[in-house]
């Protein structure tokens, strides 16, 4: 199939969500020479994937590894705590990404990488050449002394650990303590745990009360600040008791107590979110420089191996580490590599003025209300992303609430169908 240049220009300016063009074809076969194989198929990994498809017109072969049949969607899984959402319908399948664009799944682990020869190293099959590489494996934690994820759940990365800690939140009963933490930033999704702190102790307050006690790695709320701040200071100011620089030490997993430099803190339910990094691929794989891996914006190459693009939550840029984010940059990295293989400049002046990148994260504050937080980020010209805009809801409404399905289905849509 030779690739229709025109049609295919169109399309690569075209970063924002939900805004792609329909493949005119189903492309099933592929006999293209260009192999991009994609490592991860969270939210950065299968929008790339479908993304390289749709703007090669299916010419590139496109494999993505991932170790699972489907990938569970982190976005919305503080609700699966409060039982307003349940973790299968957050489910999100490779299917389509087979069925409708040709992409290839490869059920699979990747263990290392060798950036000179452009092969990997899988788990169970043999190693795979490419021509380009994707890695979007999202992050790593940083171990806590004595801390055991099965008795004391991160639910940071959602599937079984988000069904312990809601088992556990059942069993809460008035008068009751949570006590979780914050890890430092940069970490996975900035509001995410102070959206966590308000849907417990909305749970607690409608059982009639109890403590959640909040410890912040960090000198203050990072995001959001307007909202959080308002919530806790407001309807749960006689629940939430708010700690901040706190450093965790040591946990008990079967005491459920946690040592910081703040104090000891005894929980009824315990919830530490550790300190994070990129997943351990990165730095097996040499592609790390501190706990994240450098790229360049532009087409979120490595700075330290060619060839090898990583997006999400994994690279280093001062982007917010988002689902929402992680697809908007492999649409930037998809529409470099494309132009790379098809031997068009990724550095046109037209193309650099429009690279763009957006987040938006919906947080619940309490049963039926949200608010919602939006970043726009644009190339500054020289290296980096630039902050352009942030916004945040005035006040958590039902109106968000309602909001926050249609936008989450987007995104859902948007990176796996
Ligand atoms: C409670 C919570 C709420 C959130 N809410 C929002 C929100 O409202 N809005 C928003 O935009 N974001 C939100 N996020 C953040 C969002 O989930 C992440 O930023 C996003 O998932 C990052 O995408 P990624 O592609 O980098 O990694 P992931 O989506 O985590 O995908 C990583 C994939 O890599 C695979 N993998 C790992 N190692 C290997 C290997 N060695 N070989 C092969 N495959 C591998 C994994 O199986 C996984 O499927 C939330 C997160 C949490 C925890």
């Amino acid at each position: 199939m030779t690739i229709n240049r025109r049609k295919f220009i169109k399309n690569l300016g075209i970063a924002s969500l939900g805004v792609a063009s329909s493949p005119s074809s189903i492309f099933a076969n592929t006999h293209s020479s260009k192999h991009v194989v994609v490592i991860g198929g969270g939210f950065g990994g299968a929008t790339a994937a479908k993304y390289l498809r749709l703007w090669s017109n299916g010419d590139i072969k496109v494999t993505l590894i991932d170790p699972l049949q489907q990938h569970t969607s982190c976005v919305m899984s503080n609700l699966v705590l409060n039982e307003r959402q349940k973790l299968k319908n957050l489910r999100l399948y490779y299917e389509t990404l087979k069925q409708k664009y040709g992409v290839e799944h490869l059920k699979d682990k990747v263990l290392d990488i060798d950036s000179y020869a452009q092969k990997i190293d899988l788990k169970h099959g043999e190693s795979i050449s490419y021509d380009k590489l994707i890695i979007s494996t999202g992050i790593g934690f940083k171990k806590v002394s004595g801390h055991d994820f099965r008795k004391v759940p991160h639910a940071w990365i959602a599937g079984s650990q988000t069904n312990i800690l809601k088992n556990q939140l059942a069993e809460m009963e008035a008068g009751d303590t949570f006590v979780m933490s914050i890890p430092k930033s940069p970490y996975r999704c900035p509001p995410g745990p102070y959206e966590r702190a308000c849907v417990v102790a909305d749970m607690l307050k409608r059982r009639g009360g109890g403590n959640v006690i909040v410890l912040d790695a960090n000198e203050g709320i990072q995001a959001e600040k307007h909202t959080f701040s308002k919530a806790f200071n407001g309807i749960y100011s006689n629940i939430i008791d708010y700690h901040t620089n706190v450093k965790i030490n040591e946990v008990d997993s079967n005491a459920r107590e946690v040592y910081t430099s703040d104090g000891t803190f005894e929980a009824d339910v315990l919830n530490i979110i550790p300190n994070q990094k990129a997943n351990r691929l990165l730095k097996t794989a040499s592609l790390t420089d501190g706990d994240w891996a450098p790229v360049d914006p532009i087409s979120y190459e490595s700075t330290i191996f060619s060839n090898v693009h990583i997006i999400g939550d994994a690279q280093a840029t001062n982007q917010p580490k988002s689902a929402h984010m992680a697809n908007s940059q492999a649409k930037v990295c998809a529409d470099a590599i494309v132009r790379s293989l098809y031997n068009l400049s990724i550095y046109s002046f037209e193309r650099l003025e429009n690279i763009t990148t957006n987040s938006a994260c919906y947080s619940p504050i309490t049963y039926n209300e949200a608010s919602w937080l939006t970043a726009n980020f644009a190339y500054d010209g020289v290296s980096s992303m630039k902050l352009k805009h942030i916004g945040e809801a005035k006040e958590w409404s039902r109106e968000n609430y309602k909001e926050m399905y249609a936008w989450a289905n987007n995104l859902f849509f948007d990176s796996f169908y």
